[in-house]
Order: structure tokens, then sequence, then C-alpha cells
């Protein structure tokens, strides 16, 4: 069942700093919400510790989903209920074709969720068989306008910055999440680039999704447009408003709202 994602109080300690500060926001199926603020925030710390990545120590609060608090839960079960982090940064491995990937990533998700036994009485789920698996492969890969030949290039190895991203959005229509945090998705992408990113991403959304949107810059929220849109300043949520916040903040930038808040003013944007 489609429920809502809720960070409540989120206190998030990196190499021993403290980075989230009673971070708090709830994103609820159907719900885009954009997460804007400087660089060096905190904006990628809360989406390593919503997906359990060790060196991120939380030290107060809780993540609640489906009932559980996910931080008890190690990353692959957080995956499996359906959450969905898109890198900043996404990997390259060598040796592991695109195919391949993707073929592990929905195995490991049927076999944790018992899918695939057919009448459930059997004690072991199938895998995908390989037809259906490059059907839906190639359906998806249709959908997002994704050259069939991706499949057999190694994930990520000479990819540019867009194919990479347009990779990451590939795998998240194979895992259809129910949750899907997108961090800076746009960031190194040329403008038609951002556009086919942006497209995809919007064909994959609908009312059982929820997404939360990390991006530092604007022009991501003029093709993808969000519900509601929050500023990360140190550590905690200071300012939301509308879609259209999110235009005032490009024109504003964030000075006013480290003023406010009594942060040291920076001259990095
Ligand atoms: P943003 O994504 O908003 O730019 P980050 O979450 O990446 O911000 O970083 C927030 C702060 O945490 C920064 O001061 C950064 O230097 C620090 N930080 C993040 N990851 C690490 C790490 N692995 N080791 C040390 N410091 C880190
Ligand atoms: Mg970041």
């Amino acid at each position: 069942m489609a429920e809502a994602l809720e960070i409540r109080d989120l206190c998030v300690a990196v190499a021993g700093k403290e980075i989230l500060r009673k971070f708090s926001l709830t994103i609820r199926p159907g719900e885009v919400h954009a997460l804007m603020g400087p660089n060096g925030s905190g904006k990628s710390t809360l989406a390593y510790t919503l997906m359990g990545h060790p060196g991120y120590k939380v030290t107060c609060g809780e993540v609640w989903y489906k009932g559980q608090n996910i931080l008890n839960l190690p990353p692959d079960e957080r995956s499996q209920m359906g959450i969905f982090l898109a890198f900043q940064y996404p990997v390259s491995i060598p040796g592991v074709s695109v195919a391949n990937f993707l073929r592990t990533a929905l195995n490991a998700r049927r076999r944790a969720r018992g899918e695939g036994d057919g009448n459930g009485q059997t004690s072991k789920p199938k895998s995908i068989s390989i037809p259906e698996f490059r059907k839906l492969m190639r359906e998806k890969m249709k959908l997002l306008q994704i050259d069939e030949s991706f499949a057999g290039r190694y994930v990520n190895e000479g990819f540019s910055g867009g194919e990479k991203k347009r990779v990451e959005i590939l795998q998240m229509a194979m895992l259809q999440p129910e949750m899907a945090i997108l961090d800076e998705t746009d960031s190194g992408l040329d403008i038609d680039a951002l556009r086919q990113v942006s497209e995809g991403i919007n064909r994959l959304m609908g009312p059982h999704m929820g997404v939360l949107l990390i991006t530092h810059y604007q022009r991501l929220l003029d093709y993808i447009k969000p519900h509601f849109v929050h500023v990360l300043l140190s550590g905690r949520v200071v300012e939301s408003g509308g879609p259209d916040f999110a235009k005032e903040l490009e024109v504003r930038g964030y000075d006013w709202i480290r003023a406010k808040y009594g942060e040291p003013l920076k001259d990095e944007e």
C-alpha cells in the first residue's frame, strides 16, 4: 500500500560533524517535493541517510515508512520496501552490463518480496525469465527514449553525464519505486540532456509515487513541477513554499535566507 515517508527531527553526523539538525519532512504518495539549499547544506547527507549509508550516523530522530522506523533496516531492505535513490555521482561497474545489472537488481527485489513463484506455495521465488526481462527492459527503454545498445554496455563506463543519469532513471523505471529520491539529477547535464532526463522522470511519476527532488538549481524545476519547495539551511528546513518559490530563489539566491537565519554569508552562488 502506498504510504507517506515521514522524516521526524532527524539529526545526522558525518565524520564527527553534525550536518542535519532536527530535519523534518513528510512526503505523501503522488507528491513531488523539491529540496533546495546552498552547497554543503546537507542535501546529499539526507539522501544517503535515507538509504542507510553506514558513514552517516543518525544521532536523533526517526524516519517512518509503511509502519516501520526504517533507520533500523539495512539498505537492501529499504530498497525492497520501494525506496529508490538516484545518486548525485553514479559509480561505474566495469565488466557488468547494464542489462545484467538491472536483471540482478530486479531479481533481488523479487526474491525479497517472494514474488514470481506462481502460487505462493513453492519455497523459492523464480528469477525473471530472460525473455520476460528483455521485454520489460525494451519497453522501459522505449518509454525513456534510451537506445537499445545501452543494454550491452558496461554500467557507466565511458558514459557521458547525461547517459549516466538516464541509466539511473532506467533503473528506476525497472524497479518502479514508490518513493524516489533524486539527488542532483540535473548536475553536469547540458540543456538537451536535462530535458530528456526530466521527460523520463515525468513519464514515471504518478499518483502512487512520492518524489524527493534534490537540486541546487532552479532550472530542473522548469521541467519537473514540484508541489512543494523547501530550503535546507543549517541542517533543517527553514523555508517552504509552492512551485513559485523556486523562481523566487533563483532571482534572490540564498543569501537573504542566510541573513534571516543568522548564517554567515558565502559568495559561492
Ligand atoms: P550538499 O549535498 O547539500 O551539497 P552534503 O550533504 O554533501 O551537502 O555535505 C554536507 C556537509 O557534510 C559538508 O560540509 C560536507 O563537507 C560534509 N560531508 C559530507 N560527506 C562527508 C564525508 N563523507 N566526510 C566528511 N564530510 C562530509
Ligand atoms: Mg549534494
